[in-house]
């Protein structure tokens, strides 16, 4: 069901549920809450106006429904209790009319007001949780308030929804699971401790075994297949190597080679680069993109964002200028007839590599003879994406790169289809940046080291806090800004970079930075991947306790990226063990082990961080044990014959097709 069947969802916020995953209403249904928070109940005799309340009570009226707009609906009725008798109001919930009988005991959660001894109620629970109550955290983005989304959650919990259960019966049976539909109101609107764990539990196992058999069929599938050997010439090739304008270092070189023999066997290649932010995989990847080109082969080049895009095509433009490679990018903002024309050229081989986004899988791009596809930061594209790009016609090969260190047993699982090779060090003469954690009440000498960054006649990033209203979570850039532009606007120039933005407004800022027009660059998390400006020297981040390790040590990769000595600044007036680490160590290994030793499972990020995450509900370090019985599971379903009942004939159809929905 598309969107706009949901009143008040015009193309704007399309646009910002779209970021966060949302594009039908069906994935509204499957837009899970991250957390839940306990909330105690009221003291019915202490009430006051706009106090958030929750109590006990007895259903006293028959409730009155009144529809309005598309498909709103407002619920009205008395609730009573200890003699006191209160007028509930709720939205989108006429479903549960059925159940709100003349004395039916229920809890009420809500806003209370007073003049009209009124509750604007935002749930209606039949079962008490223990005496507790919990409120549900999504994950939300700029853009979009808290309760606007679980507003449309509940409006697409109360319409014909469909969801596919992809459990096959045989394990549904043997683990005796909730089925889905009861599973996914659970999870929204929680009932009973066990009842929600129970629900949780199905839905980690279902997202986990999809994921595991999807990535063990793509393993069968590649061991079975013969691409195509590519034939180099190997002067050729050590003449574009000897260009180049540094030299390479040893695990630069030793990826290279890993590559090129994958590449020029019969198999299909599928490997992943690992190397800390900084380490020089772009290199590793033209090297690849330059043996499918001696082979007679196109490239497509895709990076998780615009910015990264152009950078990267930049690059290639640079490194590439002694060769005959034609280069194109395709970028969402291209204008139609720019864009057709990089099709058309792509489809008849006068383009030899493509550099651009998600825009390279979609349905309108056809390849000449696609011989390589290489994924930067490949954790942000999930299985999907990337069998999105290998079902493209031929069997490319594919050369993953990314700067998150998995843990290794996370890796085996998760990555188990892939070989893996590591950059370990570093390009020679790069100095460790030096991390140092200050108190907001010390911005006087932080203010100082920029000063000091500055006059050198170097840049700097300043990544924004994150702030949280009653409505939203969002990273306050703005107020930044303006402090920023007292302390240091009259002699240096300061740009802004955050997620709402139009992507030509973000290129345009990037640009100005990487050109030193600009020297404060105030930003979210928007610059965490990739993003390549030599002469930043300084990092300032705003309350660093709000943000992952892992984040922050990607956020930190931004500078340090020559043989100048660069420093991070971590701002938290909270005293955290967790920060010390980063100011201890540069490795990005043992960083992200600590990181998922330490953090619980709710993430302390309002947006999602997709970097870490491909998951919905489950959580790799928490949910290790089911993960590792998914992996099993899936195998054995793989193998196994006796899995013939239509619901499982079907489900092997999606994934052969590799047609398996988002998640
Ligand atoms: P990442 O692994 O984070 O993607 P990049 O590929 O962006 O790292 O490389 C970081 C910087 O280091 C780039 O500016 C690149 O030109 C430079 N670089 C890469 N390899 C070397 C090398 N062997 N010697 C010196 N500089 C290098
Ligand atoms: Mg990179």
């Amino acid at each position: 069901m598309e969107l706009d069947a949901i009143k008040g969802i015009g193309p704007k916020t399309k646009q910002i549920l779209n970021r966060i995953g949302i594009y039908q209403v069906e994935d509204f249904v499957t837009y899970y809450p991250y957390r839940y928070d306990v909330i105690k109940r009221s003291d019915i005799h202490a009430l006051k106006q706009d106090d958030t309340i929750i109590i006990d009570g007895i259903v006293e009226t028959v409730p009155t429904i009144s529809f309005f707009g598309k498909n709103k609906n407002r619920m009205r009725f008395y609730l009573s209790l200890d003699g006191y008798r209160f007028d509930v109001i709720i939205f989108n919930r006429a479903y549960l009319r059925s159940k709100l009988s003349i004395s039916t005991m229920i809890t009420v959660i809500g806003k209370f007001d007073k003049a009209h001894n009124r509750i604007l109620a935002t749930d209606i629970r039949f079962e008490a949780l223990e005496g507790i109550q919990v409120e549900r955290m999504y994950h939300l983005t700029d853009g979009i308030t808290k309760r606007a989304l679980n507003q449309y959650i509940d409006i697409a919990l109360s319409m014909p929804y469909q969801v596919t259960d992809y459990i096959p019966e045989y394990f549904q049976k043997k683990y005796q699971f909730l089925n889905k539909e009861e599973s996914i109101i659970e999870i929204h609107h929680p009932t009973k401790k066990e009842q929600l764990n129970k629900a949780r539990a199905r839905m980690i196992y279902e997202e986990l075994f999809l994921y595991m058999l999807k990535v063990n069929q793509m393993k069968k599938a590649r061991k079975k297949t013969v691409g195509s050997a590519k034939q180099i010439d190997e002067v050729k090739f050590q003449k574009f190597l000897d260009t180049l304008p540094f030299s390479l270092t040893n695990d630069q070189r030793q990826s290279i080679f890993d590559i090129k023999k994958d590449m020029s066997s019969p198999y299909q290649m599928n490997r992943l680069i690992q190397g800390d932010v900084g380490s020089g995989k772009t290199i590793v990847g033209l090297a690849a993109i330059y043996i499918s080109y001696l082979a007679g082969y196109q490239s497509a080049f895709m990076a998780p964002t615009e910015i990264l895009a152009n950078q990267h095509y930049e690059t290639l433009q640079n490194l590439f200028c002694n060769t005959d490679i034609r280069i194109a990018r395709l970028t969402g903002k291209m204008k139609a007839k720019e864009k057709k024309e990089v099709l058309s050229k792509l489809q008849s081989g006068e383009i030899d590599v493509i550099v651009g986004t998600h825009a390279l899988v979609s349905d309108d791009v056809v390849y000449f003879n696609l011989g390589l596809v290489i994924t930067d930061e490949q954790h942000r594209f999930g299985v999907r994406t990337r069998t999105g790009l290998t079902g493209k016609g031929i069997l490319p090969d594919i050369l993953s790169m990314s700067a998150t260190p998995i843990p290794r047993t996370y890796a085996l699982t998760l990555y188990g289809d892939m070989d893996v090779s590591n950059i370990k060090t570093m390009p020679s003469g790069r100095k460790p940046v030096i991390t140092t954690i200050c108190k907001e009440k010390e911005i006087r000498s932080v203010l100082e080291a920029m000063w000091k960054q500055l006059h050198e006649g170097h840049q700097i990033y300043v990544i924004a806090p994150l702030i949280e209203d009653s409505e939203n979570i969002r990273n306050d850039t703005e107020k930044l800004y303006q402090n920023m532009k007292k302390a240091f606007g009259k002699y240096y120039q300061i740009g802004v970079l955050h997620g709402r933005m139009k992507a030509t407004e973000k290129d345009q800022v990037m640009e100005a930075f990487s050109e030193n027009k600009i020297q404060i660059l105030i930003s979210t998390t928007v610059v965490e991947v990739g993003v390549d400006v030599k002469n930043a020297t300084m990092m300032v981040i705003f309350n660093a306790e709000q943000f992952g390790l892992a984040t922050i040590h990607q956020l930190r990769g931004r500078v340090g990226r020559n043989d100048l000595q660069s420093y991070c600044i971590l701002i938290s007036n909270k005293k955290t063990e967790r920060l010390d680490i980063l100011t201890k160590t540069t490795d990005g290994f043992q960083i992200s082990e600590e990181d998922f030793k330490m953090r619980g499972s709710g993430d302390l990020f309002g947006e999602r961080q997709s970097g870490d995450l491909i998951f919905k509900v489950a959580d790799l370090r928490r949910d290790f044990k089911i993960l590792q019985l998914a992996n099993q599971d899936s195998l054995f379903y793989l193998e196994d014959e006796q899995f013939s009942n239509k619901k499982d004939m079907d489900l092997k159809k999606i994934i052969l097709q590799n047609q398996v929905d988002r998640g």
